[in-house]
Order: C-alpha cells, then sequence, then structure tokens
C-alpha cells in the first residue's frame, strides 16, 4: 500500500532532528516552488522554533501570492440528501442518529439552486449521504442535469463539483458524461486504525476500498479529484505527510495529482461529542497544517469552508487558501428553510456572513474575489491544467477570468457601493497587465458586461 504507516513514523521521527540549517535550506528550496521532498515536509511539520515558523508561513504566503496573486474563488457547498447507510462516527448524518432523513426533489433542488444563483454563486460543491437505494447514482445523474438546466434572470451554475461517497468505476464514467467539475472524496483519516474505528459496520468501512476511489475515478477518465482529510480525527502531522503520499501516487499512476485538497476541521453534530476525540487542532496546528500542504504541492489549490471563523480565514487566506464558500447552508433543502427563517444543519457552521458580505470583505482586505469556472468548459482540466499551472500560464486566464466574473457579480448582485469598489478595482488591476491583448479584453468585457452581456471568459 502507497500510505506505509512506518515509514510515516519514520519520517516524523527524523524530522525531529532537523537543525536550524537544514530547516533554512528547506524553506530556501520551497521558495523554488517545485515541492520539497517527504523528510522535508516531516521536518516542517515537527517544527517548534517560532521563529522559523514565522519564516515558514512567510514562505508560505509568498509562495501563494506568487502563483495566485490575489485571487480567491468562490462557491458554495448544497446539500440534497441526508439518507446514509454508514456510521461514522464523527458525522450528524450516521445511520444510528434518529431524524426525518430526506431527499430533495428535482423541484425542491430547483428552488435551491435558484435561491444559490440569486446569492450569485456559479460554482457548487454537491454533497449527499451514502444510500444506494433511496439516493443512487441514477438520482445524482438527475440531479446534476436539474441544476445545470435551472437558470434565474442572469443566474447559472456553471460549474458542479461533486462529493459523492467511493463508487465503481462505472458510476464514476456516468460522472464523467454527466460534465462534473472536481470529483471530491475526502479520506477522513490516513491513518488506518483509526479510519476502522471511525467506520464501523458499514460501506464505508474499507479503507482500502476508499482509498482507491480516485484510482477509479481516474480511470474511469474523471481528471480533477480533489482530496481531503477531516482533521481532528488523527495525527495531523502523519494526515499532511500521508496526503502528500496519495498526491505521490496519483501523479505516478496518472500524471497529475489532487487538483484540490480541502481541509475540513471536526465540528461539533447531532450525536458527536468532541471531547471524545483526542487529536483536535489547536489553530496553530491547523494554521502549520495549511502553510505546509502550501509549501509541498504549490500548484494544488486549498478550499477553505465556512467550517472556520472569520479570522481563521483570513489568516488562512494569507499562507495558503485559494477557495472559500460563502453563504453556505449544510442542510438538505438548508437555502429554502433559511430563507423562511429555519434552520437544519449538518455540522455546526463559523462563518455565517451572506456572500455579499464575504465579497465585500475580501475586497477591503484587498483580494479579487473571483467566480471563474473557464477551465473545465475551456477542458483545462488533469494534466494539461497543471503543465498551465506549473508554467504559470495559467495566470494570463485566471486574471482577466477573476475580474470579469467579479464586475458580473457586482452588476447583477452589488449595490452601488459594491459596484463602485469593484469597478475600480478591475480598472486597476487591468492598468497593471502589460499584455495589451489581456487588457483589451478587460476593457471590452467591462463595456459588454455592462451592455448585458454574461459569461465572458477565456
Ligand atoms: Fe454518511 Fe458521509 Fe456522514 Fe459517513 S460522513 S455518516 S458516509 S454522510
Ligand atoms: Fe480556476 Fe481556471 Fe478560472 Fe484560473 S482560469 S480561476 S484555474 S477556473
Amino acid at each position: 500500500m502507497y500510505i506505509n504507516h512506518e515509514e510515516v513514523y519514520e519520517l516524523l521521527e527524523e524530522g525531529k532532528k532537523a537543525t536550524r540549517e537544514e530547516i533554512i535550506n528547506i524553506l530556501e528550496k520551497a521558495r523554488k516552488k517545485k515541492g520539497i521532498s517527504h523528510k522535508d515536509i516531516a521536518a516542517l511539520l515537527q517544527l517548534e522554533d517560532k521563529e522559523l515558523e514565522k519564516e515558514m508561513f512567510k514562505v508560505a504566503g509568498e509562495i501563494k501570492k506568487s502563483i495566485y496573486g490575489k485571487r480567491v474563488v468562490l462557491f458554495a457547498p448544497l446539500y440534497i440528501s441526508d439518507y446514509c447507510v454508514n456510521n461514522c462516527v464523527y458525522c450528524g448524518y450516521k445511520k444510528c442518529n434518529s431524524f426525518n432523513r430526506r431527499k430533495l426533489t428535482q423541484d425542491e433542488i430547483k428552488e435551491e439552486v435558484k435561491i444559490l444563483e440569486k446569492m450569485g454563486h456559479k460554482r457548487l460543491a454537491l454533497e449527499l449521504g451514502e444510500d444506494p437505494v433511496n439516493a443512487p447514482i441514477d438520482y445524482v445523474l438527475e440531479s446534476l442535469d436539474t441544476i445545470y438546466k435551472t437558470q434565474n434572470e442572469n443566474g447559472n451554475i456553471r460549474r458542479v463539483n461533486v462529493n459523492i461517497a467511493a463508487t465503481t468505476v462505472e458510476n464514476y464514467k456516468k460522472l464523467k458524461d454527466a460534465n462534473i467539475g472536481t470529483y471530491i472524496l475526502f479520506q477522513e483519516t490516513y491513518h488506518k486504525p483509526t479510519y476502522d474505528v471511525m467506520h464501523p459496520n458499514s460501506l464505508k468501512s474499507s479503507y482500502e476500498y476508499h482509498l482507491n476511489a480516485f484510482d477509479r475515478a481516474m480511470e474511469a477518465g474523471i481528471e480533477d479529484v480533489g482530496g481531503g482529510v477531516l482533521f481532528g480525527l488523527s495525527d495531523p502531522k502523519f494526515e499532511v505527510l500521508s496526503l502528500m503520499m496519495h498526491n505521490e501516487h496519483l501523479e505516478k499512476q496518472f500524471g497529475v495529482g489532487f487538483h484540490t485538497i480541502s481541509v475540513p476541521r471536526l465540528r461539533q453534530a447531532e450525536g458527536v461529542t468532541l471531547e471524545n476525540f483526542p487529536n483536535l487542532l489547536s489553530d496553530e496546528m491547523f494554521k502549520k497544517v495549511v502553510a505546509i500542504i502550501r509549501i509541498a504541492v504549490p500548484f494544488t489549490g486549498i478550499i477553505m469552508s465556512t467550517r472556520e471563523d472569520e479570522e481563521m480565514r483570513r489568516d488562512a487566506l494569507k499562507i495558503g487558501v485559494t477557495q472559500v464558500s460563502s453563504g453556505s447552508s449544510t442542510g438538505v433543502g438548508g437555502y429554502k428553510q433559511r430563507e423562511e427563517g429555519k434552520s437544519i444543519e449538518q455540522f455546526k457552521t463559523s462563518d455565517e456572513r451572506t456572500p455579499i458580505e464575504v465579497l465585500n470583505w475580501l475586497l477591503d482586505e484587498g483580494y479579487i474575489p473571483s467566480y471563474c469556472t473557464a477551465c473545465y468548459r475551456k477542458g483545462r482540466t488533469g494534466e494539461t491544467f497543471m503543465g498551465l499551472a506549473k508554467t504559470g500560464e495559467i495566470q494570463k486566464m485566471c486574471e482577466p477570468n477573476a475580474l470579469m466574473t467579479l464586475m458580473e457579480y457586482a452588476l447583477d448582485y452589488g449595490d452601488e457601493s459594491t459596484c463602485k469598489k469593484a469597478e475600480k478595482l478591475v480598472m486597476e488591476e487591468a492598468e497593471k497587465i502589460n499584455n495589451e491583448s489581456i487588457r483589451k479584453f478587460i476593457n471590452d468585457g467591462i463595456i459588454k458586461l455592462k451592455e448585458g452581456q454574461r459569461d465572458i471568459y477565456i
């Protein structure tokens, strides 16, 4: 197995011995943005020296800025079914929790999507529990079709990333044909003994079947896969090294590793007592995890959800996070219920601001909020995408696309002050771009958007 537990333990032991000079060398190497070795990652994970730690955050921030500039991609989750046959110890949807389970009808999905579109969202993460009878693959496919076909005046969902349980090559092929963006699946924990305890007697009990899901997805032709760990289940240092081993396995087998990595932290949920989890991460350790992932895989997006509060999201954006969700509801039918003043959630969220509040906050923090979904629609996925990312070519597309989507968002959903703020930023950023044809694309784009054209991208 490519997550060799003994090797991880040994690397972590070795890492404790790294000298100050060695750490400085590792950080120098990291600045070249070519990633670092497992041994180096282990040394950074074991770092205790506060001064060097500060330097590590600085390097992670520099890497992030040089690759992603000021852009932050926005998305929202859509929960469509809480039926689940599994009993994951850490989850509110587990089978042994008794509550009125439901799955959305296609009409209800339309209603949820229209609300999300009214909030300005263009990119969704589709979420549901595992239940082959109540929510089979055909239900997922039908729902995807409904989502892509549901439009409001100017609103449409342009990319749906899908987070469904590990499944067969045949089912992954169906997802691929349904035009999904990234296939997302969290290993939850790479530490097998912990995995076994957390997933008793259920479809999710096989560590290997879950671990090899991306191999099957890629075999089926899905090129963008997003990994992750539920931080708090096991030792975070073990998890980060294992994530990197998983990434390398995919690179070796399929030429491309994770498109994104998500960093959810365990939260309070129905029937989950946090005191029973001895590996919960402090904020400090969590930030270290984000920074080290950024250094280790510079070209992989890092996703942070509204599980984290404003302060953590601010810090994490500085050191590595590239995508955040906004205005999220984590309950089935939650967007409509929220409009009606009720709330149902799978787990507790911490950032409850609306998308427009998050967008204005990002603008005030100096970021360019982006609703861009261009790449997969242009066929820039998998190895092609990574090639463009690693040579820096992608930046020529990300920046103008981000500016176009920001302007579009401001015109459709912003008040006067947001519109002014956004347009000022778009003009200023366009001025800084050396390439004349890209500058022209942006300037012409602003005019076209004001004339009513939408969805302008390269
Ligand atoms: Fe079901 Fe997923 Fe929750 Fe496990 S984590 S109980 S599979 S919804
Ligand atoms: Fe993402 Fe591609 Fe858009 Fe850049 S151009 S923000 S990589 S979708």
